[in-house]
């Protein structure tokens, strides 16, 4: 469904994604993890469209992302993608936050769009919240009102980086379970996460990453039982 085909990313001269090569199929869960700088975030954000790539493709639906041609407003519609920092708008409710962009960008009618919002707060467990300004909402419920946010585009696929890493611990359980409930429901997702324990249990797949490379691949139990690179040896003695 996405693909990630030969690409390679520069900036300037720091070659960051290295013949990075990655086919993530419908409803799959693939969770990217790896050292500091080794190009999580920028993977992601070459998939939305975020940074140029200057060598390979990168397709959505076969259709290419990274042409220069592509329609990149509403390639962005299809994919939505979630940060570590929330970027609610801070004037806005959390249900004109979840209402904004279908109005806006796909010019849906206001009720229409307040009954989807109502919905996707529902479905994050914030229906009590839907009138509540970002500054009065947790650290945790705020991550849940932007992935709402990004459901309400209906996208094909949702990518989240660090999603749960400034909250505090305590917080980061209730937007895992909005992951994980997503994922049940058979939404493709590319998850940069931290969160081994989500990694092992919700991911169909693990990539691990390493100097802009995918250094392996493996379905979770393998990959954390008996990792089949020195690097993922490596990464598993670290983290585990
Ligand atoms: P982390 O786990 O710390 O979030 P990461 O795996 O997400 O790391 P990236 O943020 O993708 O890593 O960064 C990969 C490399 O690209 C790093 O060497 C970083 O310094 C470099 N880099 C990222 N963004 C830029 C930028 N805008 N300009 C120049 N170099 C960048
Ligand atoms: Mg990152």
């Amino acid at each position: 469904l996405l693909e990630f085909d030969h690409v390679d990313k520069y900036f300037g001269e720091t070659h960051v994604l290295k013949d990075v090569s990655l086919d993530i199929e419908d409803g799959e869960v693939c969770v990217v993890v790896g050292p500091s700088g080794s190009g999580k975030s920028t993977l992601l954000r070459c998939a939305n469209r975020l940074e140029e790539i200057q060598n390979g493709e990168i397709r959505l639906d076969g259709r290419s992302i990274s042409d220069p041609d592509a329609d990149i407003n509403r390639l962005r519609q299809r994919i939505g993608m979630v940060f570590q920092s929330f970027n609610l708008f801070p004037h806005k409710t959390a249900l004109e936050n979840v209402t904004l962009a279908p109005r806006k960008v796909r010019g849906i009618d206001e009720a229409t769009a307040r009954q989807r919002a109502e919905e996707l707060l529902a479905d994050v467990g914030l229906s009590d919240q839907a009138n509540s300004y970002p500054n009065q909402l947790s650290g945790g419920q705020q991550q849940r009102v932007a992935i709402a946010r990004a459901l309400a585009m209906d996208p094909r696929v949702m990518l989240f980086d660090e999603v749960t890493s400034a909250l505090d611990p305590e917080l980061v359980g209730e937007v895992l379970e909005v992951m994980r409930d997503l994922a049940a429901e058979g939404m493709t997702m590319m998850v940069v996460t931290h969160e081994m324990g989500f990694a092992r249990e919700v991911g169909d797949r693990i990539v691990l990453m390493d100097e802009g490379r995918i250094v392996e691949t493996g379905a979770p139990e393998s990959f954390f039982e008996n990792p089949q690179t020195d690097r993922g040896e490596q990464f598993l003695s670290k983290i585990l």
